[in-house]
């Protein structure tokens, strides 16, 4: 199988054509020098805060780039994974025209996008075992597909997606694949990363907000060829990362050894979890998870779930989507949170 995958056929033609609004810090270098700023009409009283952050984040691209082993112009930065995907939509899909594909039961913003940009959602249901159908997947594109979107590990199911099945379609899709890898750090599998060079329709989506801890921050990033990333800067919003979330994000990405300890124990605490869901007897199937998340199927969803609230514990009830019937998903809390969140599910049982 081989894509007809073409950049300049996929993009949205006033887009191409755009010249980008040019921002008063992007006009000039200053190499180094001490300069006088008085082209941005800032007040000029230093307080740390007084300057408009670097729309490009250089410092942070650079860091992220040592990292991740990809080149900084292969990076784009966003308020949240959010934006970086709703950018892709207002590059690549015309309104009332084009489609996008998505993966049920999937992350809830993809179709949300869809609708809010006017774009067709087409879905194929993940398989019973929440895999991809890659033949059903390839029957139902068309001329007008720009994206699919892939969420791997998945959200709300946990698991990760066969590399095998997300390269057949990488090879036989002429659009943008979008691996989301929002749960990544919490997953063994690899990262699709490494496969940028292989694969020019390739995006991955990953976030701050998960594994970093920085959720407040609101810092999503995007990675893809240098032509890609190119026309979705084009069209970001100029100072779209404060000046506050920069440096957080910088000291995160510059790696510490609290996040990699406390991965490490959240990872201890999912398998926990795990067993202990599994012993249960109002619960019928412990999903496998790459993920910081459990889902669950019990015998009653919408009653474990206001059992649980009326004990001061919220958890998601999955319930409305495909393949979800009567599943709740735990995310993975501290190991007090997690104790206590047992406790009650066992005196829950006992008045079976
Ligand atoms: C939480 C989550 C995100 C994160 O979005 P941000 O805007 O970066 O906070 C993205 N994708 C999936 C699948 C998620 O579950």
């Amino acid at each position: 199988m081989k894509n007809n995958f073409s950049l300049n056929s996929l993009v949205r033609k006033n887009i191409a054509e755009l010249s980008p609004y040019s921002s008063a810090r992007q006009e000039f270098t200053s190499e180094g020098r001490a300069m006088i700023y008085l082209d941005a009409n800032e007040n000029p009283y230093g307080n740390g805060l007084n300057r408009y952050p670097d729309p490009q984040q250089k410092e942070l691209k650079k860091a992220l780039s040592i990292r991740k082993g990809v080149q900084p112009e292969q990076i784009l930065l966003g308020n949240g994974s959010d934006e970086v995907l709703d950018l892709l939509f207002r590059a690549f899909c015309e309104p009332g025209i084009d489609n996008i594909l998505s993966l049920p039961p999937t992350y809830g913003m993809y179709k949300v996008l869809a609708r809010i940009n006017n774009i067709e959602d087409r879905e194929v249901l993940l398989d019973i075992n929440f895999q991809p159908r890659v033949p059903e997947i390839l029957r139902m594109v068309d001329a007008k597909t720009k994206m699919i979107f892939l969420c791997s590990p998945n959200n709300p199911s946990g698991n990760s997606f066969s590399a095998k099945r997300v390269e057949a379609i990488l090879k036989g899709f002429g659009g943008l694949v979008v691996i989301d890898e929002a749960y990544i750090d919490f997953s063994e599998k690899e990262s699709w990363l490494q496969s940028l060079e292989e694969y020019p329709n390739l995006v991955i989506t990953q976030t701050l907000s998960k594994a970093y801890g920085l959720a407040g921050i609101r810092v999503g990033i995007g990675y893809a060829s240098g032509e890609i990333i190119a026309l979705l800067n084009k069209i970001k919003p100029p100072y779209n990362i404060n000046e506050l979330s920069q440096r957080a994000a910088l000291e995160a990405v510059q790696g510490n050894e609290i996040l990699e300890k406390q991965i490490r124990e959240l990872l201890e605490q999912r398998a926990f979890l795990e067993t202990a869901l599994g012993e249960l007897a109002f619960v019928e199937k412990v999903s496998p998870s790459d993920a910081n998340f459990i889902l669950a199927r019990v015998d009653d969803a919408p009653r474990r779930y206001k059992e649980l609230l009326e004990h001061g514990i919220v958890v998601r009830d999955r319930s409305s989507q495909p393949l979800c019937e009567n599943s709740l998903r735990f995310t993975v809390g501290t190991q007090e949170e997690n104790g206590k969140l047992v406790e009650i599910l066992r005196k829950i049982e006992k008045e079976l």
